[in-house]
């Protein structure tokens, strides 16, 4: 059993009070009040998992508002899910809660949770909650489902193949510099949409499950456009050619960079945009121009998939508007 956080009730109590009423509607949750959930899938599909932590100090702040952090959370599984081409149902809650906590941050991020519920039909599960005496961390393991032997992989891409990306890129990154005053010139309304791109990823739950038999292969943008591509090439044993000019950018990141290269690299380097990237042959783009439309979510083109010269050298290459190769530096976020 674990220790609760002073300033909260019993861990039960807390479970019951926050937690149970977003089990409502999915049966096999059994009202939070059994050892574990059940799942079942619809017959023909897999079950598709993944698993996510975030830290306070690594990948929110502690004064971030509570409901943002819970949705970012549960947002950036949902996009894991989705563009392996799965369709979210049900996720689980891993809480460690530091002493700090009260029951006003625990209200507000479970209001969080109830209203991305409903904006994207899942439900909560399960789960764990602990006392620790480190960081605020949570940690959401979301399930969805997919056509039996159909998710998508990082693995298909063939040489010839087209890269495309949903939305745009490089929004969450600016909004970052946005927080941190190191975008001055930028007007508020440009500001408050790149820093609600950063607090608020937009996972392409629509999108996915769309491009089953569309794709070769698929990742969402978490660690940065450009490792993230390297993350498929790998994978495909192959390498990507991106044009940089025809990497779609907001009116509000155009705004902010203003064609700045240097801001622009960051941009294809930096994350958290939670967009889908995924190559296809040639052949699909007017299949992929009906789906943009039916979503009313953008898809762009903006490279294309080459034969690697050797197993090493699976690269991305960046081209400026002039085909010269564009130099990117740091390559995205690692932890290590
Ligand atoms: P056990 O003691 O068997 O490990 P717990 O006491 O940890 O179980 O949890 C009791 C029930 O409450 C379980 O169904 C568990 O999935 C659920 N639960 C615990 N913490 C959370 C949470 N943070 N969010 C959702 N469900 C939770
Ligand atoms: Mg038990």
């Amino acid at each position: 059993m674990s220790d609760e956080g002073r300033q909260l009730p019993g861990e039960f109590e807390l479970i019951a009070e926050f937690f149970a009423p977003l089990s409502e509607g999915y049966p096999g949750a059994f009202a939070l009040l059994d050892d574990a959930a059940v799942i079942s899938p619809t017959p023909g599909s897999d079950l598709v998992a993944k698993t996510d932590a975030i830290v306070c100090g690594v990948h929110f702040h502690s004064d971030d508002p509570a409901d943002l952090v819970a949705r970012k959370a549960l947002r950036v599984n949902l996009s894991d899910i989705a563009c392996k081409g799965a369709t979210a149902h049900a996720y689980m809650l891993d809480l460690m809660l530091p002493p700090a906590t009260t029951r006003e941050w625990l209200a507000e991020f479970a209001g969080g949770l109830a209203a991305d519920q409903r904006e994207f039909s899942v439900h909560l599960i399960g789960g764990d909650t602990n006392a620790t005496p480190g960081p605020l961390t949570i940690a959401v393991t979301a399930f969805g489902e997919v056509p039996k032997n159909q998710m998508l992989r990082r693995s298909g891409a063939h040489p010839g193949d087209l890269i495309f990306v949903t939305g745009t890129i490089g929004d969450a990154v600016l909004g970052l510099k946005a927080l941190r005053g190191e975008l001055p010139n930028l007007d508020t309304t440009a500001a408050t949409s790149l820093v609600t791109r950063y607090h608020l990823p937009q996972p392409r739950t629509d999108v996915g499950p769309k491009l089953l038999d569309v794709a070769t292969s698929t990742i969402d943008i978490s660690d940065g456009l450009i490792a993230d591509l390297e993350h498929i090439c790998g994978a495909s044993k192959s390498s990507g050619i991106v044009d940089i000019e025809k990497v779609p950018l907001s009116s509000s990141a155009r705004q902010a960079c203003g064609g700045d290269p240097g801001l622009i690299a960051e941009m294809i380097a930096g994350g958290d945009d939670y967009e889908i990237m995924f190559t296809a042959p040639t052949e699909a783009a007017c299949k992929i121009d009906q789906i943009s439309q039916a979503s009313g979510i953008p898809i762009s083109a903006i490279g294309h998939i080459e034969k690697s010269a050797s197993a090493k050298t699976n690269r991305v290459t960046v081209l400026d508007p002039g085909g010269k190769p564009f130099a990117v530096g740091d390559k995205g976020w690692t932890h290590f």
